[in-house]
């Protein structure tokens, strides 16, 4: 039987590592964060609660298998004491890199790094109270722009409109660089801000785009039926609070910071569309326009971190451009010319903000039985670090690990605080806090028993 590890706890990860520790070989994964799920526990929106208990139990059910060991709180790469090249010195016979996507899209617009500007990763890990993002500045104002038109922008409208606790959020203004028949977003997901759009101001967004429209051939009059069946159902219904407005065929072009160093404008130009290869494409004219907001959000898809030492070409880690399934598995290295022996990525680490929680699953699990068949073409795998040794390496390197009897102290404690505080659930939004939490759950189980 061979070592493998998983770098990365997230679906992907934690059903690939399910999957080859099934197969009985020992699996060791290591995780950036304190808690396993990634997206699923710090990404999903916080009161989808049914769908985030069902993954943890998942989650809890794979920790459980007694060959997969795992070292929370250790982030892997060049940023970190433990990178690629220290995790070689532990001699896994492969390695499963399943990170996700953690780099910010940056579209180098003037003005991009003023306050108030965030990736819509990070608001997201922020409002889901992932450490460090939970107690950082995410502050936002009166006028939010979200750049993009998928399930995510969703997701931080339906925040900043309905569940934000300060409850600042004047109007959240949807930015699109394509028109209204190509909006991503799901019916039901809509459906939960669907109360809050501007139907006045909708109607007139739709007569400032349809000629744009038209001259590609689509008709405006089908947006109701194919994109907004909100305004099928409920053709008359008034806005219940009319804060969502969206401004279709607009590309951001710069941020405008005020005195006080935080956005204060947007500039936006229009677009245009181009037919091509069947599809549109956006293409910015010189007409812009600016729009006074307080805080703009990208929710334009993420892009892989870097820092995490794979090789990065311009779509992410390199992969193995073979035509074989198991090739886009398989991390390729561009300055050998070489597949990297052992070396595969998984779920969003092999393509980034691609699909739900099920895909993520699927993907690890297909990434997974690639790294059964390699192992079953070793001839024999090498002698790899235990994982007590793996525990006093990293204790060396001055890693805090968290592992799986850690992390059941720390779920015995957060019960107890949702208990007292009459939650459903409670989560500690701090590392410091959790780790505290745990040395104090284990020096209590250790107190002598009073006769
Ligand atoms: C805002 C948002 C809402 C979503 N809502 C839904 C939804 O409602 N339903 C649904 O089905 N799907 C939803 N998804 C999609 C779903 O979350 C993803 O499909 C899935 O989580 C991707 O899994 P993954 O394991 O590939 O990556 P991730 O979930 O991102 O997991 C990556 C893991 O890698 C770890 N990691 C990162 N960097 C390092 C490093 N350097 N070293 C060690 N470990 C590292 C992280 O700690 C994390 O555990 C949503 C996604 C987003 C962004």
């Amino acid at each position: 039987m061979a070592t493998v590890f998983v770098v990365g706890a997230g679906p992907a990860g934690l059903f690939a590592a399910q999957k080859i520790a099934l197969a009985g070989h020992e699996t060791v994964v290591f995780n950036r964060d304190v808690k396993p799920g990634g997206l699923a526990e710090y990404g999903i929106y916080p009161v989808k609660d049914k769908m985030k208990f069902g993954l943890r139990k998942q989650f809890a059910k794979a920790l459980a298998l007694p060959n997969l060991h795992y070292f929370g709180h250790v982030p892997v790469g060049s940023h970190s004491p433990i990178n690629i090249e220290s995790l070689r010195e532990l001699c896994p016979a492969a390695m499963v890199f399943a990170v996700g996507a953690q780099g910010n899209k940056k579209l180098g617009l003037p003005g991009e790094n003023a306050a108030g500007v965030y990736s819509a990763k990070d608001f997201v890990y922020f409002y889901n109270l992932l450490p460090p993002f939970a107690s950082q500045d995410f502050s936002t104002g009166k006028r939010v722009a979200v750049i993009g038109m998928g399930n995510v922008m969703v997701d931080i409208a339906r925040w900043l409109l309905l569940d934000c606790p300060d409850r600042k959020t004047e109007e959240v203004i949807v930015i699109a660089r394509r028109g209204p028949l190509e909006a991503k977003f799901d019916e039901k997901e809509f459906a939960h801000i669907e109360m809050y759009l501007d139907r006045k101001a909708f109607q007139e967004e739709l007569e400032r785009v349809k000629e744009r429209l038209a001259a590609v051939g689509q008709d405006v009059g089908k947006v109701p039926e194919e994109t907004f069946p909100c305004l099928v159902k409920n053709p008359d219904q008034p806005a219940v609070d009319a804060r969502l407005k969206f401004r279709f065929l607009s590309s951001p072009v710069e941020i405008i910071p005020g005195p006080d160093g935080r956005i204060a404008r947007l500039k936006v130009a229009d677009n245009i569309l181009v037919a091509r290869d069947g599809g549109t494409s956006a293409k910015t004219t010189d007409k812009t326009t600016d729009l006074d907001v307080d805080t703009l959000i990208f929710a334009i898809g993420d892009v892989h971190d870097q820092l995490v030492g794979l090789p990065c070409g311009p779509s992410g880690y390199v992969t193995n451009q073979g035509t074989e399934p198991r090739c886009s598995y398989e991390v390729f290295d561009p300055m050998t010319g070489k597949v990297m022996p052992g070396i595969f990525v998984a779920g969003w680490a092999r393509k980034a903000s691609e699909g739900l929680v099920g895909i993520a699953r699927h993907d690890g699990e297909t990434g997974a039985a690639h790294v059964l068949q390699y192992l079953a073409g070793l001839q024999a795998p090498p002698h790899s670090a235990s994982p007590d040794e793996i525990a006093r390496f990293l204790e060396r390197k001055g890693v805090q690990a968290v592992s799986k009897s850690d992390l059941s102290l720390l779920g015995t404690v957060e019960e107890r605080e949702a208990k007292a505080r009459g939650l459903t659930y409670f989560k500690y939004s701090d590392d410091a806090d959790m780790l505290a939490a745990i040395e104090q759950e284990k020096s209590k189980a250790s107190e002598p028993v009073a006769q």
